[in-house]
């Protein structure tokens, strides 16, 4: 089992729950914009997120930006150690940067003497493009980059760092699995897994999904980012999902029957109308079946804690394989919360 790490109020690794984590798509400088994507993604379900620190003003808007939002906040360095020093300073709950790319040791010691003072945790690692290529000569592809983010920690621990998470990441599924694999047996530091740029939505989500259902299956994995080209909502909703799907968390989960000739109703248009009348209740532990027909659909969906199925005129609401009432299609939804109320009460 992996060490436990404080990152500010969310507790990591140790058989902790798996924390979810995005990243900011604003420049952190623009704290107004910044706060209002934070907090967009904490109310999405984002329990960590991190944002890019890539000038001074960055780092000093992080005090700001704390003060508006309820999630840690995790700074993203590269390169330069100011920064670092002044994120800590402002308030960051984790740093995450890569002390062999500071190009002197003494910079490595300021910025653990800085992360110990506070209590501040340091994220290590390394991504497929920035291995060095000594190490592709020695080993494999998914080992070099293990052992490019093996490096990064054991730097930390020579000046008596263990508040470490660790993290490696290619945008290949295979490489991800495999490195990951090697980096969790190699420490007992907690893990961040995810695949990086993964793409576009239906890429990310897919690559994403099989990397980190793999990786958690095997009880690999401490916060899982997905990470997506685009709104990093999506990244925090999909993230849920994995989880649920997993059942590693409970939550809203929705089913619905792929449709064919025996569907009396918009089963896609339906669905898409039961998540978005029901994301109040997505802390719900509840299975919620959309079934095109009554032929099938109530056998096909009696797992589920309650489900709608089509009719003629609109919907048969079902529980356990039976029949509890029949709606209009303007009352579905309708009936459906009330139903769902009740079933949770
Ligand atoms: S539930 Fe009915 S409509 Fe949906 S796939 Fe099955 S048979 Fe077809």
């Amino acid at each position: 089992m992996s060490k436990v790490i404080h990152v500010g109020s969310v507790v990591i690794g140790g058989g902790n729950p798996i924390a979810i984590q995005s990243m900011t798509t604003t420049k952190t400088s623009d704290v107004a914009r910044t706060v209002s994507q934070i907090q967009q993604l904490q109310g999405a379900g984002c329990e960590i997120v991190r944002v890019a620190v890539p000038d001074m003003e960055s780092a000093r808007a992080i005090s700001s930006i704390k003060k508006e939002i309820k999630i840690p906040l995790v700074a993203d360095i590269h390169f330069d150690h100011n920064l670092a020093v002044e994120s800590i300073k402002n308030g960051a709950d984790k740093v995450r940067i890569n002390p062999g790319n500071l190009s002197s040791e003494w910079k490595v010691v300021e910025v653990v003497r800085a992360a110990a003072e506070r209590g501040v945790p340091i994220r290590v690692g390394a991504n497929i493009g920035s291995v060095p290529d000594e190490l592709f000569s020695r080993y494999s592809r998914p080992v070099a980059l293990a052992e490019a983010g093996l490096k990064q920690v054991r730097l930390l621990e020579k000046h008596g760092f263990g508040e470490i998470v660790v993290s490696v990441k290619s945008s290949d599924v295979l490489e991800t699995i495999e490195a990951t694999k090697y980096i969790a047996r190699m420490t007992d530091y907690p893990v961040h897994i995810g695949v990086t740029e993964a793409g576009l939505y239906e890429d990310a989500i897919i690559r994403s999904s099989v990397a980190l259902g793999y990786l958690l299956l095997q009880g690999i994995g401490d916060t899982i980012r997905i990470s997506v080209a685009g709104d990093p909502i999506l990244e925090v909703i999909a993230a849920k999902k994995l989880l649920i799907s997993l059942k590693m968390r409970k939550g809203f989960n929705l089913i619905a029957c792929p449709t064919c000739a025996r569907a009396e109703i918009d089963v896609a248009q339906l669905s898409l109308e039961v998540q978005r009348e029901m994301s109040d209740m997505n802390d719900m532990n509840i299975t919620v079946a959309v079934m095109g027909c009554v032929v099938n659909g109530i056998g096909e969906g009696k797992h589920a804690d309650i489900g709608i199925a089509g009719t003629k005129s609109g919907a048969v609401i079902f529980k356990n394989g039976r029949i509890i009432k029949t709606v209009e299609r303007s009352a579905i939804l309708e009936e459906l919360r009330k139903q769902i109320q009740l079933l949770v009460r």
